[in-house]
């Protein structure tokens, strides 16, 4: 799945350079070409990131910056600035953007702050998995269907949740309290002990071999890693 960004800027010209640019970098690219406009499409669809102008007709770059954190969005904001206005710099990074970008600068510059940008976002929020295939398994959490070998595997509902969440996390460990935390979300009654079970059963239905699995790794003392 491609990143996605919005583009607010102003100024057609460099709005369509960027956008080429960015789009035939491998993103998907969103354009507003003013503070309100913008405003609304970062509120009302999920971006990975935000490059955003800080002189913008409407509301200022600043302004859509606040009110964006201030609703609770935790967006990656990437400025834009021009030369003169290093003010707008400090005011833009104490209101929450998370890097900024002095005009004019070189397209391989902005690409570097991006991925870079983009590299901290997907650690931190995992991207919302729809298809994924490892080794003979191919799921399909959109239609929750999943298939090994070619042939349906019949899934309880906890356990497509806990398969989801170690395809999200992949190749990260996962300690038995995490899992339990973000997958049952503590209800009464539910220990450690339960992740251990789900584990168990996820790789008797899709493992090769449930003694010794490839994909749902045990991590000795601490929990589990998913690698695909
Ligand atoms: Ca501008």
């Amino acid at each position: 799945m491609n990143s996605r960004i919005l583009l607010i800027e102003d100024e057609p010209g460099l709005a369509l350079t960027l956008s080429d640019l960015l789009s035939s970098s491998g993103y998907d690219v969103d354009t507003a070409g003013d503070g309100i406009s913008g405003l609304a499409k970062a509120k009302g669809n999920p971006y990975h990131l935000i490059l955003l102008d800080v002189m913008l007709p409407g509301r200022s770059g600043i302004e859509v910056c606040r009110e964006l954190r201030q609703s609770g969005s935790d967006v990656a904001i990437l400025m834009l600035t021009a030369r003169s206005q290093i003010v707008d710099r400090v005011v833009g990074l104490r209101t929450g953007a998370d890097d900024y970008l002095t005009k004019p600068f070189d397209p391989s510059e902005l690409l570097a702050r991006v991925e870079a940008l983009l590299r901290r976002v997907h650690k931190e929020n995992p991207i919302a998995v729809v298809r994924f295939e490892f080794g003979t398994v191919q799921v399909d959490f959109e239609k929750t269907e999943i298939l090994r070998n070619g042939k349906q595997v019949s899934l309880a509902g906890k356990e497509v949740q806990l398969l989801r969440y170690l395809i999200e996390h992949r190749d990260r460990v996962l300690s038995r309290d995490q899992i339990l935390s973000d997958v049952w979300e503590y209800q009464p009654n539910i220990t450690t002990r339960t992740v251990d079970v789900h584990v168990s059963w996820l790789r008797q239905k899709l493992e090769e071999n449930a003694q010794f699995p490839k994909h749902i790794l045990t991590v000795r003392g601490v929990g589990y890693r998913f690698s695909a």
